[in-house]
């Protein structure tokens, strides 16, 4: 039996009283993390340590890179077009990556999105685009370039070879309370991105009660740190610093937010989801050599919805069919007349993931047509007695903690009353 260089506890020692671990020793820990040499507790006694003492810039890009070295790296080079993605650090009614990835490749080039299930209050991208009958999240790694090829966008399962460290990890920090560490979120996402193997990346780092990290000095933290190992690996990276205290759009669940992408994608839309939509998409276009695209005009135009519909039918999903309808619904009225001063991102996303839109175990199913949709947004004139959301579930017995998830998360003022939104949709933009 090969001698191990190094003794995990040793480690846990060196990270638990502040010190810095070296390139060797990051390296050893994930790969014999991965291989299960070093057991689950005692990895857990180390991402608390790291979430307790923070890693340097030279720990953070070790432990990004051997989480990447942890599995296969995809390769774009014999593709026609350029590669651009961009990834979102998660929030609630989170839909752009529909309408985004076939806008983008209206333009020429490549948007190879590989997306995961929801888990917890944020929505999973192909949750809900498996709303639409037939389509298929799972494709061959011949399906995939060729359909990137032929028409330039594609949503689809991430396979269990890139990043196979960051999937064990991810599952452990769970259960552990250590999800928001930044060093650990910044290496988890981008060691898939770099692993993905695209040539340009822009992040949606997300702040405020709907997001992994409320305060936006820590989105701000984490965007940095993505940017930066992003382009030290290689790849153009830039990120969008975007509030997430008041939900996305009117849509939160899964066949209602495929309902919405469809209405921006025919030019119109929730004002925060098209600007959102159309900012990334500059962004992406820019970085892979079209910095002088229109995005808005695609959209306006007809040209995204014409590739969102060939992006469906090539993974099997019939564009045209309806999308599943509720059996149960339930509508939430305005007590007085005023102006919706706040709407809580947070309890939103937990009272749709309770109605059946997300999941609590990563092999629970999710219920298509469960969610909430949204009648006013802060900042609208409201009326006693006025629909402000409704709820939609397979099974009314859910709409109870549904409404106590709700409780408080949203206020009617005074008109001039001030809005609490935490500020602008786009805080800030952060390159290299
Ligand atoms: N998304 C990821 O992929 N990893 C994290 O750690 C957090 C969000």
């Amino acid at each position: 039996m090969a001698v191990e260089p190094f003794d995990v506890v040793d480690l846990i020692r060196v990270k638990r009283d502040g010190g810095q671990l070296s390139s060797a020793q990051i390296s050893w820990l994930i790969d014999a993390y991965t291989r299960g040499y070093v057991a689950d507790e005692q990895m857990s006694a180390m991402t608390m340590a790291i979430f307790l003492n923070g890693m340097n810039r030279n720990e953070t890009r070790d432990l990004t890179l051997s989480m990447v070295a942890s599995g296969e790296r995809l390769d774009f080079s014999g593709l026609s077009k350029q590669t651009t993605d961009k990834h979102s650090t998660g929030g609630v009614g989170d839909k752009i990556t529909l309408p985004l990835a076939p806008l983008v490749a209206t333009f020429g080039v490549a948007v190879p999105q590989l997306s995961g299930r929801g888990l917890g209050h944020t929505g999973g991208t192909l949750d809900k685009l498996e709303s639409i009958r037939g389509w298929r999240a799972s494709l061959t790694p011949e399906e995939f370039y060729s359909q990137l090829e032929s028409v330039g966008a594609v949503i689809c399962a991430a396979g269990a070879t890139l990043a196979p460290a960051d999937g064990k990890l991810y599952a452990l920090r769970d259960i552990t309370g250590t999800v928001e560490a930044i060093p650990l979120i910044a290496a988890s996402i981008m060691s898939k991105k770099i692993a993905e193997g695209t040539a340009a990346l822009v992040l949606d780092v997300k702040f405020g009660s709907g997001a992994f990290l409320q305060d936006p000095e820590r989105g701000r933290e984490l965007a940095e740190t993505m940017v930066r190992l992003g382009t030290d690996a290689g790849v153009s990276t830039v990120a969008l610093l975007t509030n997430m205290n008041v939900p996305l759009g009117f849509a939160i669940g899964n066949a209602n937010e495929v309902r919405e992408s469809v209405e921006v994608l025919a030019g119109g839309g929730p004002a925060d989801v098209v600007e959102l939509t159309v900012a990334l998409a500059r962004e992406m276009l820019a970085l892979a050599g079209h910095p002088d695209a229109d995005p808005a005009a695609a959209l306006a135009d007809g040209r995204a919805m014409d590739t969102w519909r060939a992006m469906i039918a090539a993974q099997g999903g019939d564009p045209d069919a309806a999308l599943p309808k509720p059996r149960e619904s339930h509508v939430v009225v305005a007590e007085e007349s005023g102006v919706l001063v706040r709407q809580d991102a947070l309890p939103f996303g937990i009272s749709a993931w309770r109605l059946g839109a997300g999941r609590a175990r990563q092999q629970d199913p999710v219920q298509h047509a469960a969610g909430i949709d949204l009648h006013a947004k802060p900042g609208d004139p409201v009326t006693a007695g006025q629909p402000l959301f409704t709820l939609h579930s397979d099974d009314s017995a859910r709409f109870e903690r549904a409404l106590e998830a709700l409780d408080g998360a949203y206020e009617i003022g005074p008109a001039g009353a001030d809005i609490h939104t935490g500020g602008p949709l786009i805080a800030d933009r952060i390159t290299a």
